[in-house]
């Protein structure tokens, strides 16, 4: 290209960006005309019933940014990322190291080395966790390819082959184990990663009284199967379920219930309120 031409298209490319770089600084910034057509909110509208906010209220706190993840199913950036492929720093198995096996982005159940628990504790909260069945599948009813998530170390979201097995409904996978069954059966066949989002929300007592039962919502491989239904107590198994005074807290579980089960990509929320002041 001629050296003039090239300085004359520069010049229009310039001219361009000027302007560009003009509206987008005049877009950016709110004018004293904005504000006073209430482009950040409003003062004069009524108040939210029970709230110390106006309807559309400039004062009201804004929500936390929250980076999602690139890709489905990963941590988000206020996630506790509990696995991620490659150790089990987050858990522990008693007092000791757990002793399930690690392979290539996945951790596996060893029969007879316990159950694993996060070491951290947590109350409210939102849980990714996925599972996968043995491909080689043995055992019927509850002894095919069993483990669990247990919230708070007490709740159990059962896991189990959910693949023509037949076991009792309160069983199944995906089960509120011994109180509801999933509201539908959405599971894939073994050797097929399974996924499990749950919003756990934490009992409330006051003293030894229960004011508020733990409400457990989760989708099972995207599909909803508890919708904000509230638990009868921590599991048991063949007798009712029934509340005491628990910690604020505790530890994410995994049941070792001797069958080779799989799990990847976990990662954990704490839950906040609705108008957490701003940091
Ligand atoms: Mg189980």
């Amino acid at each position: 290209m001629h050296s003039l031409s090239r300085t004359l298209l520069f010049s229009a490319f310039s001219l361009v960006a000027a302007s560009t770089t003009i509206a987008l600084t005049w877009g950016q910034q709110p004018t004293p005309a904005a504000a006073a057509s209430h482009d950040l909110g409003y003062k004069d509208t009524p108040m939210l019933p029970g709230l110390p906010w106006h309807v559309h209220d400039p004062d009201r706190p804004h929500a936390r940014v929250v980076t999602p993840a690139d890709v489905p199913g990963g941590a988000p950036s206020d996630a506790i990322v509990l696995f991620d492929g490659h150790d089990l720093a987050h858990w522990r198995s008693g007092d000791g190291p757990p002793k399930w096996e690690v392979g290539d982005g996945y951790f596996e159940v060893v029969p007879g080395t316990g159950d694993m628990a996060t070491k951290e504790k947590f109350g409210d909260c939102q849980v990714h966790v996925e599972w996968q069945e043995p491909p080689d599948v043995t055992g019927t009813s509850q002894g095919r390819g069993n483990s669990g998530v247990f919230l708070m170390g007490r709740y159990e979201i059962q896991v189990l082959d959910p693949w023509q097995n037949p076991t009792y409904a309160d069983g199944a996978a995906a089960a509120i184990y011994g109180q509801w069954p999933p509201l539908v059966n959405p599971g894939r066949p073994p050797g097929k990663w399974q996924v499990y989002d749950i919003v756990f929300e934490a009992p409330r007592f006051d003293g030894d009284k229960l004011v508020k039962p733990a409400y457990i919502t989760v989708f099972f491989n995207g599909v909803l199967v508890h919708n904000h239904q509230p638990a009868m107590g921590p599991t048991l198994h063949r007798r009712l379920a029934h509340y005491e005074p628990q910690p604020v807290e505790d530890s994410l579980v995994l049941q070792n219930h001797h069958n080779a089960v799989r799990f990847r990509n976990i990662w954990i929320r704490r839950l906040g309120g609705y108008d957490e002041p701003e940091k």
